[in-house]
């Protein structure tokens, strides 16, 4: 029996790959490389001293999905895949519909097809919308997304309570990330985005390894104690680990918000990543991003009390791993 890792040398899914095989679970991979390098997978191997197949294609490749789920036995499948830039969604919405959307609806097919009855997924905070008080809990009503990739996640989510109610015995935990930060402790994996980075903590860890000269900072005039957007930070580590606590606790249709439950400013994040690196890294206040909400956290409770998880690494942790990482990879997997 195997775990099927879609996306699983990307940067959330190649550190639940680490945690999986260290729990002495087999796994298959399958990846189409678009936002990852298959250098991921010999790290992740390096890490662990585990082997494992890994299969480079598209979801939407039903042929050789089918083909994968009759070669291997497996017992429950981690979605990760998908494409997940929200500027680039506004822009080229048919892209994320399309491959978001499109792989899910494949990957559910072969499921079905080979009587796969577990899937984890992938989902977002960004699916509370803009009008819930934070902390956000499962039970708040999600929608009023502000963008396609954010309407990509809670479809899929509706897809898949859609395919709980009609086909008994299946179950889909739906795993709602905040802001995943930082890297493995070893320094092998890491976030590795493609470009200049959109993202927070890839931006400031180019900063601080002198590829870029200076860190925007969108909008200080937001509800804040200091004026810059407050999100909940968590380590890939600890979210990582969330999915191996879902995998031992499914039963129907299941939603975890994966958070630390504290939120903490861009400046605050800015400071301890200087403490971590020792050095000042410039920023300058820029306009406020279209799209940016103020300040959200979670509410971990729930998976606290269901799932027996809780999130173990500080901000401070979490700069520390992403410098380690970013320092040793200049220029990420290929540099
Ligand atoms: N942010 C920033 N400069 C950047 C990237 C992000 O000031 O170059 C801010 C952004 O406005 C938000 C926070 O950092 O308040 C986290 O943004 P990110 O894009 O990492 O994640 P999001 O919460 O938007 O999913």
């Amino acid at each position: 029996m195997a775990i099927l890792v879609t996306g699983g040398l990307g940067y959330i899914g190649s550190h639940t790959a680490v945690e999986l095989l260290s729990e002495g679970r087999d796994i298959v991979v399958i990846d189409d490389l678009s936002n990852s390098s298959a250098l991921a997978a010999d790290r992740i191997r390096e890490i662990t001293g585990k082997s494992f197949p890994f299969i480079e294609a598209r979801l939407q490749d039903e042929e050789t999905l089918n083909k994968l789920f009759s070669d291997y036995d497996i017992e429950a499948v981690i979605h990760f895949a998908g494409s997940k830039a929200v500027g680039e969604s506004v822009k080229n919405p048919i892209k994320y519909y399309d491959n978001n959307i499109g792989s899910s609806l494949s990957l559910c097919r072969a499921m079905l097809k080979a009587g796969c009855k577990n899937i984890i997924f992938s989902s977002s905070a960004t699916v509370y919308g803009s009008n819930n008080p934070s902390p956000y809990r499962e039970d708040m009503p999600a929608g009023g997304c502000t963008n396609p990739y954010g309407e990509t996640k809670l479809i899929i989510e509706q897809l898949l309570g859609d395919i709980v109610k009609s086909n008994p015995g299946f179950n889909a935990t739906l795993l709602r990330y905040f802001n995943p930060i930082g890297a493995h402790p070893s320094g092998l994996i890491g976030e590795d985005p493609r470009g200049i980075p959109n993202n927070l903590l890839p931006y400031i860890a180019k900063v601080a390894v002198g590829q870029l000269p200076c860190l925007g900072v969108f909008g200080n005039d937001y509800q804040t104690p200091d004026g810059t957007g407050v999100r909940d930070y968590i380590h890939v580590v600890d979210l990582a680990k969330g999915h191996t606590a879902a995998l031992n606790n499914m039963d129907g249709l299941k939603i975890y918000n994966l958070g630390t439950g504290k939120g903490y400013s861009v400046l605050e994040v800015l400071k301890a990543f200087e403490k971590a690196c020792g050095k000042a890294l410039p920023y300058e206040i820029k306009p406020r991003r279209e799209g940016d909400l103020d300040a959200y956290w979670s509410d971990p409770g729930k998976a606290e009390r269901e799932l027996g998880w809780r999130a173990q690494k500080t901000l401070y942790d979490m700069c520390l791993d992403t410098w380690r990482w970013q320092k040793a990879n200049p220029k990420g997997y290929e540099g």
